[in-house]
């Protein structure tokens, strides 16, 4: 990020950003780079006492503050005024990190407007955010915005290489990350690859062996990231199949190492089911969000998508 070096650099650096964009962007990586070019003697060496001690979230001036539960609480903006105040430890500055800011309750982001207008010297605030309208324009404003969007597919690809990840793996993810590629990092690629194979075959299965097959499976669907996971990847399934089913460039598909299976199921269904579907996968998605259990999403997702007589089923 210019910005930033260049404000480092310059010794010229804001009170408090914004870095706004959608998550798994590398928004919190780049707060973190941006923490060690701060308070690094070497503006960021990676190897010194300083630099581990952010890496490990231990660093007496970095403080990274997340919700607490469902929100960021006006006593942890409290407790970040109190400290604040001090003078710094080890550095030049103190560093605060409010990651997912958009949850700060309103009376903390009341309470966090004081700090913003009149800042405690060399105290130096980061709120990262998914979208501007997040948060009140009273804040906002007195933030300097640095936006984060996905990278091109080209370079979502390299940098999955440069991170050890093999050519035809690389290419997939980027595709499924669609250039998020903090996300795509932070989902360790083996685990990903397992997790869609096996998304993909119990909904084979389920179409193959009907409701028995998806009662005898449905014990091990109770973890709430691999449900998320799932719905994710029949999303991005149904996704394809329309593609497949409107002869659309075999580049566009994500699943690209099963084109054959994916010509077959595109052929067989109707635009129909095939919508549907996708209308499923996002109700799945909602009903996640909205806290349904994990089980009950699967069962009643997997039910609507693979039989026939699931469209009775409400989450
Ligand atoms: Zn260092």
């Amino acid at each position: 990020m210019e910005l930033l070096s260049r404000a480092v650099e310059s010794g010229r650096v804001a009170h408090a950003y914004a870095f706004i964009g959608p998550s798994g962007v590398g928004r919190k990586l780049t707060a973190l780079a941006f923490a060690r070019a701060l308070l690094c003697p070497a503006r960021g060496c990676g190897h010194c006492r300083s630099c581990a001690q952010i890496g490990g979230g231990i660093h007496p001036d970095c403080h990274l503050i997340l919700p607490d539960g469902q929100n960021i609480k006006i006593e942890q903006v409290r407790e970040l005024e109190r400290v604040a105040a001090l003078t710094p430890h080890a550095g030049t500055h103190k560093l605060f990190i409010l990651d997912d800011a958009e949850r700060l309750t309103l009376q903390a982001a009341h309470a966090l407007l004081k700090t913003l207008e009149e800042p405690p010297a060399r105290t130096v605030l980061v709120l990262i955010l998914s979208q501007v309208r997040a948060l009140p324009a009273t804040i906002l404003s007195r933030c300097q915005p640095v936006r984060f969007s996905p990278l091109p597919l080209p370079e979502a690809v390299s940098v999955l290489k440069e991170h050890g990840i093999e050519e035809s793996r690389a290419g997939l993810l980027a595709r499924v990350c669609q250039g998020r590629v903090g996300w795509a990092l932070a989902q360790d690629p083996g685990n990903f690859f397992e997790r869609r194979d096996k998304a993909l075959s119990l909904l084979a299965e389920v179409a193959a062996g009907g409701a028995e097959a998806l009662f005898a499976r449905s014990e091990a669907l109770r973890d709430r990231l691999q449900a998320e996971s799932f719905v994710e990847t029949y999303w991005l399934w149904y996704r394809d199949l329309l593609c497949a089913k409107a002869g659309g460039d075999h580049r566009l598909i994500f699943h690209d190492d099963r084109q054959a299976e994916l010509g077959q199921m595109a052929a067989a269904a109707s635009w129909e089911e095939i919508v549907q579907g996708l209308r499923h996968c996002r109700d799945a998605w909602q009903a996640l969000q909205g806290n349904v259990s994990p089980r009950l999403t699967l069962e009643v997702t997997l039910a609507r998508l693979a039989l026939r007589a699931g469209e009775e089923i409400r989450i």
